[in-house]
This record gives C-alpha cells, sequence and structure tokens, in this order.
C-alpha cells in the first residue's frame, strides 16, 4: 500500500532523513520507536506531506505522492494524522469539530457528517460529549476526539504522532484502548510511541529509527525479545554502561572499582551486586596477567539493562587471545580457582561475536 524509496529530509544543512525505505501492506499495524530527534515525526510528516520530501519517493497505491500536481488535501485525507497535541478546533464543539472536514472538503451533507459524527464519537465512548467544547474536555478525552475526527474522513492509512505523550499518565489507558480497538480493526496504522508494552502488543512490525533511517525492523518479539544492534538494545533495553581499556598489569584496580561504585550507586544497583561486579573485575585482571604483561589491550565494559534491573560485564579479547570459559571444566582434575569465582558471580558466561571478528565474553551477573 505504502512504498517508501531513499526517502530524505533536510533542513537547511541538517540531514534529518537519510534514506529512508519500506514497504507496509494493508492493515499493518506499524510501531515506529527510536531516541529523541531521530527523525520519527519528520518521517511521518513527510508521508502525509506535511513535509516537503527533500529526495526519495513515496508510493500510495502505487501512485507517487511526491511529484508535482499531486492533489495534497486528497493525500491527506487518505493518510490522516493525529497529533500529540490534538489539535482540535477550540471555537467548535466536539461534533463539530467531527463534521468540519467531511462538509467542507467532501460536501458531506450536515445530517450525514452528524450521525456519521456520532457514531465514531460512541465508538470512542464520547457520545455524551457531543455538544461540549474541547475546553471542557480532559486531555485523554480530547486525544479521543482527536482520533475521531480523524476517522471521519474514512482514511485508508493513520498515522499517530505520540499520541498519548502530552497526557497524565492516568489517561494513557483510555486512549490506547482505542488505538487497540482500531488494529483489530484492520485499518493501516503508523504508531510513532515511546509506550513500549504497548508497541510490542499492538503492532504486527516494529521500526527502530536510528539517526534517520529505519535502522532495525522486524516483527515486535523479534526487536523487542532479541534486537539484533548495538544501537536498537542500548535503546530497548536503555543501557547505561561504563568503558574501560585494561592494557597493563599495573591498572589501578581501586580507582576502577571507585568508578564502578558511584556508578552503581547512580543506577541503584544492589550493594551485593555492586560487590559481585568488583570482584569479577579483578579476577578478569589476574585471569588474563599474562596478556596484560605482553601488553594486550581488552576492552572493558560494565553495562546496567535498565528495563530488566540486569547488570552484564563484557571484555573484548584481543585478536589471538582465546576465552579460557570455552575450554575449562574440561578437566576435572585442574580446578582454576579464579575462573571458579567469576563462574560462581556470573554462571551465564557466555561468547559473542565482537567487532572484527574477535570474541567478545559477555558475564551476566547474578542478581542478589
Ligand atoms: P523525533 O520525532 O524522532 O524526535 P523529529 O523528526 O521531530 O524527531 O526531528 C528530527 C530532527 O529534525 C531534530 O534535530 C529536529 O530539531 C529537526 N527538525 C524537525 N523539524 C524541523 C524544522 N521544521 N526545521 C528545522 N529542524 C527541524
Ligand atoms: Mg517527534
Amino acid at each position: 500500500m505504502i512504498r517508501v524509496k531513499g526517502l530524505v529530509k533536510n533542513f537547511g544543512t541538517l540531514q534529518v532523513l537519510r534514506g529512508v525505505d519500506t514497504e507496509i501492506a494493508k492493515g499493518e499495524v506499524i510501531s515506529i520507536i527510536g531516541p529523541s530527534g531521530c527523525g520519527k515525526s519528520t518521517f511521518l510528516r513527510c508521508l502525509n506531506r506535511l513535509e516537503e520530501p527533500s529526495g526519495g519517493q513515496i508510493e500510495l497505491d502505487g501512485r507517487d505522492i511526491t511529484g508535482p500536481g499531486v492533489d495534497i488535501t486528497a493525500v491527506r485525507q487518505r493518510m490522516n494524522m493525529v497529533f500529540q497535541a490534538f489539535n482540535l478546533f477550540s471555537h467548535l464543539t466536539v461534533l463539530e469539530n467531527l463534521t468540519l472536514a467531511p462538509m467542507q472538503l467532501r460536501g458531506t451533507p450536515k445530517a450525514q457528517a452528524e450521525e456519521r459524527g456520532m457514531e465514531l464519537l460512541r465508538m470512542v465512548g464520547l457520545a455524551e460529549r457531543a455538544h461540549y467544547f474541547p475546553s471542557e474536555l480532559s486531555g485523554g478525552q480530547k486525544q479521543r476526539v482527536a482520533i475521531a475526527r480523524c476517522l471521519a474522513m474514512d482514511p485508508e492509512v493513520i498515522l499517530f504522532d505520540e499520541p498519548t505523550s502530552a497526557l497524565d499518565p492516568t489517561m494513557v489507558g483510555e486512549v490506547l484502548a482505542v488505538v487497540r480497538n482500531l488494529a483489530k480493526q484492520g485499518l493501516t496504522m503508523l504508531i510513532v510511541t515511546h509506550e513500549m508494552d504497548f508497541a510490542r502488543d499492538v503492532s504486527s512490525r516494529v521500526f527502530f529509527m536510528h539517526e534517520g533511517r529505519i535502522h532495525e525492523q522486524g516483527p515486535p518479539a523479534q526487536v523487542f525479545g532479541a534486537p539484533q544492534r548495538p544501537e536498537t538494545r542500548t535503546f530497548i533495553h536503555r543501557v547505561r554502561s561504563r568503558n574501560y581499556t585494561l592494557s597493563s598489569p599495573d591498572v589501578d584496580i581501586y580507582a576502577l572499582h571507585g568508578d564502578i561504585e558511584v556508578f552503581c550507586e547512580k543506577h541503584l544497583v544492589p550493594r551485593q551486586t555492586a560487590h559481585d561486579l568488583q570482584l569479577l573485575t579483578e579476577e578478569l585482571v589476574l585471569c588474563f596477567m599474562e596478556e596484560l604483561k605482553q601488553r594486550k589491550a581488552f576492552e572493558l565494559c560494565v553495562e546496567y539493562l535498565e528495563a530488566k534491573r540486569e547488570v552484564r560485564v563484557t571484555l573484548d579479547l584481543p585478536a589471538g587471545v582465546e576465552s579460557p570459559f570455552s575450554v575449562a571444566d574440561a578437566d576435572p582434575m585442574v580446578v582454576d580457582i579464579g575462573l571458579q569465582l567469576i563462574r560462581n558471580i556470573a554462571p551465564g558466561v557466555h561468547e559473542e561475536p565482537g567487532e572484527d571478528g574477535r570474541v567478545k565474553l559477555v558475564f551476566p551477573v547474578r542478581q542478589s
């Protein structure tokens, strides 16, 4: 239904969209997530031509809508947008907000527009408020009216730009419930949202945007459960991290411990876990003492995954250094106390592919 090819948008010298490519089928519900400023709003606004794309193509049902001579009003009716700030007309009643566009843009007779308006208000639970003014409604109610108004144009695609982020937390649920209902009815929707649980259960696909591109996309279970790219992972798990380079046998372990302690206090990591972290880093330095004496450099990273409340340490092994964990326990007669200690603190120690084909050791720290 929608095909986007190499979409670019510049604001002066700032390149906000750097080549967005995607295809969206009828009935899909796409959640768009990503850090603030990565171009989510600009992408939606280009789709319905609220922003003029600087390059690339957008096709709607096989027709390029970026070219000259395109009826922009018609495009916006087919791809209608719901804004974060509601944008209701304050001098019109709720019902008048719904009937205005159908009457003016489509010539729908008043009675018919009102009948359809009431039907939509019933659908969003606000039929009783038809003759109120927006100022007499709560934020959640206003946004439900805005959704009904969007539906009044019978759009084929609805674009939601953070529909709940201007709301009090108590009102988020009522708006999400309405959006969820629309998803069930098979409407094609693109939803920019920070509500991760909602995105996870409502969407058929998730786009993670990063620096003006769709950086990763897939079914929600994959993007949220097993993000492939480091930037996605950092965003989804809200990773906080500290990096250290170990490159000498004389590494100042006390300074390292002090730094880890500050990091843990800042993120409210439990004391015991912080202590385990310090023990773990100390054992790792001992474990690789021979390599450190040869001035090989190890990248050590302490990570706190805020969303999962997990702490882990990763260690990038220099080229040519083997993981002592892959062969550990091979000989039951040889018990390496250091390795045992590390395994005790991080029972799930495993390898992951690192950069440039190197090995990355991952130590998920047990939680006390
Ligand atoms: P997001 O919705 O992902 O937070 P936006 O699409 O709103 O990001 O903005 C992306 C970048 O483009 C930001 O750096 C923002 O400051 C810039 N930007 C957005 N709109 C304009 C504009 N009209 N003029 C200049 N810069 C803009
Ligand atoms: Mg935005």
